[in-house]
């Protein structure tokens, strides 16, 4: 039988057969955790996977793993070389962001989108609680949409007390497996709830160092949506596994600077002060702006952007 992991609580998997919905409580052959060695885990959330049942039992046993089209992953500690897979086979970086109420950073938002680009997932941004904005305010939120929809990124403009642009996040989200991500109170599981009723959407953290800097781990869970499609939810980037970049890789990630890489004189240029560099004159004409620079910086100065 064949089914997608919705769900994994280390050895245990919850395998969900469609069309009927049913969820499998499956284990793992010995021989799937050999190949997943570099990995804390062989299987994740988002695999799908062939399974046989075990005889007389309501439980079965996974067999084989399909071949991933990606696996977003995280360190396993700080110490181990070993990583964790979050998620695999996602089709979509969804970040519900407010400008205010809370404040969502554009620093953190790039941080998302530099995720996206380097785990080769499209990205979309969710503008929320637009009802909030009005007058200077909505200047403000529509300068920041322009900014990254000239980058060439979707941005959807939600309110959900207002019922304004639900069926557009349905619509994106229809048949694909998402990533959803944002910071606590900017209206995820409002959201969420709004567009698939009575989907129990837990938005704690995923995974987190607790008070004593002991690494715990609980896992990612997939939820169906009733209109076809998968969404994970998860609070912020950290869960997202921000990968470690090389500091000539990272303008890569940023679209816009992207096409400009070839044209600098260094083909190991960092784009900060060397001589003859494309992004460096890009910024000068205001073709990559400042904002997006500025968050380039950050990054390659390993800044950590969490808020
Ligand atoms: P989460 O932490 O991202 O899951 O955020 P919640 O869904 O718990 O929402 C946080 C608060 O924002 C709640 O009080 C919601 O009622 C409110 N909220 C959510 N969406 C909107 C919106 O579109 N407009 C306004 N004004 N408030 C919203
Ligand atoms: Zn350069």
């Amino acid at each position: 039988m064949q089914g997608i992991v919705i769900k994994s609580t280390g050895s245990w998997y919850n395998v969900m057969v469609e069309p009927t919905l049913a969820v499998i409580p499956c284990r793992i052959k010995g021989k799937l955790r050999l190949k997943g060695i570099k990995h804390t885990n062989p299987v994740t959330v988002g695999d799908t996977v062939i399974f046989e049942m075990e005889p007389g039992q309501e439980t079965g046993v996974i067999q084989e793993v399909k071949e991933r089209t990606n696996h977003l992953i995280r360190k396993a500690n700080n110490l181990s070389k070993q990583t964790h897979l979050i998620a695999a086979n996602i089709d979509l970086a969804m970040l519900i962001v407010t400008p205010a109420f809370p404040k969502t950073s554009l620093g953190f938002i790039d941080r998302f989108l530099v995720s996206a680009e380097a785990y080769h997932i499209p990205a979309v941004l969710v503008f929320n609680k637009i009802d909030l904005f009005t007058g200077n305010a909505q200047e403000l939120l529509d300068d920041v949409i322009k900014l990254y929809e000239n980058v060439g990124y979707t941005c959807l403009k939600t309110s959900v007390t207002q019922q304004i642009g639900l069926d557009a996040v349905k619509q994106m989200l229809t048949n694909k497996k998402t990533i959803i991500s944002g910071h606590s109170g900017v209206g995820k599981s409002t959201l969420i709830n709004a567009i698939a009723p009575g989907l129990q959407l837990k938005t704690s953290a995923i995974s987190d160092y607790s008070l004593k800097g002991k690494h715990t781990t609980t896992f990612a869970e997939m939820h169906k949506l009733p209109f076809g499609g998968y969404i994970i939810d998860t609070p912020g980037i950290r869960e997202f596994g921000l990968v470690d970049f090389e500091p000539t890789e990272i303008s890569h990630y940023f679209k816009e600077m992207q096409p400009l890489i070839g044209q600098c004189k260094y083909n190991n240029c960092k784009h900060v002060n060397e001589p003859d560099c494309a992004v460096l004159k890009a910024v000068e004409t205001g073709s990559v702006t400042q904002e997006r620079y500025y968050s380039y910086l950050s990054i390659l100065n390993n800044n950590n952007i969490y808020e």
